[in-house]
């Protein structure tokens, strides 16, 4: 057990010198938060899966604070330098060919040969990056299998006393993952929805491969589970109202005499919703639980843009537990 420390975001040099240390620090994104480890130090970075519990070496994404330098690692082909174009810094993860002569850990892209690479836009991830000078892999900054975390405190919930520091950004902005694409292959496949809607990125290099529904195919990686964002509580999902044992994960006009509710989003607003999510699932968790509800049931939410996202990862936390 360690004291983890909960740095400001004052504390910009500090993190970053933990980080070229070798210690586990975690950072906000505009997504969620991640749990950052120098990508070219193997020790590091297999310290992030077992402070995760990860149950195996699943591929972890590789941050930079700049395209060129994410290039140097992996190499883009046209397609994937109009992305960054477009999307960087942004939540889109791209899945290249790993450069044999890239300094990043193998154990960073779980012995594969390609790598996921992004550039974040949070102007203390970027501050953070530039201040480390490395690659800094990372997950979500959660147990595995748990709900992402969007706050600091989050974080020291699910890993206080594991990781050394938390540097403090308040609340994630984007609120669900990066979307990662698959360019490694002729035609681009989407492996995760997540924060660049799949129709924004059709719309730059047509129609993607969408081998994703949740509880389908092998998973490539720990956001593809079946099971994975999941509360204590049960989930179920397309709900028009609570039962009355139910909390309520609400969106749009919620039905009075609800005895718990949160809502996404009251106006329907999808991005406001992503945002919501996590902070909603770990507050009906914990709320429901302490007013002895059984389950969570929630509301349909509209498969376009950042809707994708939110029901890929309603779907994961509804799948059945392994
Ligand atoms: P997370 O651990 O939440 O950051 O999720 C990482 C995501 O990146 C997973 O959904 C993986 O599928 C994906 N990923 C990372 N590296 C690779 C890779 N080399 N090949 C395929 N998918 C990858
Ligand atoms: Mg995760």
């Amino acid at each position: 057990m360690t004291t983890t420390r909960l740095l400001s975001a004052t504390a910009v040099a500090e993190a970053a010198a933990l980080l070229r240390g070798g210690a586990l620090v975690a950072f906000p994104t505009e997504t969620v938060y991640g749990l950052g480890a120098d990508a070219t130090n193997g020790r590091a970075v297999a310290a992030v899966f077992a402070a995760k519990g990860r149950p195996r070496f699943n591929p972890l994404i590789c941050h930079y604070a700049e395209a060129e330098a994410a290039f140097a690692d992996a190499a883009p082909d046209e397609r994937a330098r109009a992305l960054a174009e477009r999307f960087w810094p942004g939540p889109l993860t791209m899945v290249l060919p790993r450069r044999p002569e890239s300094r990043v850990d193998l154990l960073t892209g779980a012995g594969l040969d390609s790598l996921a690479v992004r550039v974040p836009a949070h102007p203390l991830a970027l501050a953070l990056l530039r201040a480390a000078g490395v690659p800094v892999a990372a997950p979500s900054a959660n147990p595995s299998g748990a709900v992402s975390p969007t706050t600091a405190a989050h974080v020291l919930e699910g890993l206080g006393g594991r990781i050394a520091a938390v540097l403090d950004g308040g609340a994630c902005p984007v609120g669900v993952e990066s979307t990662v694409l698959d360019l490694t292959g002729a035609r681009p496949a989407l492996l995760r929805p997540g924060g660049v809607p799949a129709e924004a990125v059709e719309a730059l290099l047509g129609p993607l491969d969408r081998a994703t529904a949740p509880g389908g195919e092998a998973p490539r990686g720990p956001g593809m589970l079946a099971s994975h964002y999941a509360p204590a509580l049960p989930l179920r999902l397309g709900a028009t109202a609570a039962e009355a044992d139910e909390a309520l994960l609400g969106f749009g006009p919620v039905p009075t005499g609800t005895t718990l509710a949160w809502n996404l989003s009251e106006t329907r607003d999808l991005a406001e919703a992503a945002s919501r999510l996590f902070a909603g699932l770990r507050w009906l968790d914990t709320e429901g639980a302490r007013l002895g509800l059984r389950g969570i049931a929630a509301m349909a939410v509209p498969e376009a843009g950042l809707g994708a996202a939110v029901n890929d990862r309603l779907a994961r936390a509804a799948a059945p537990r392994r």
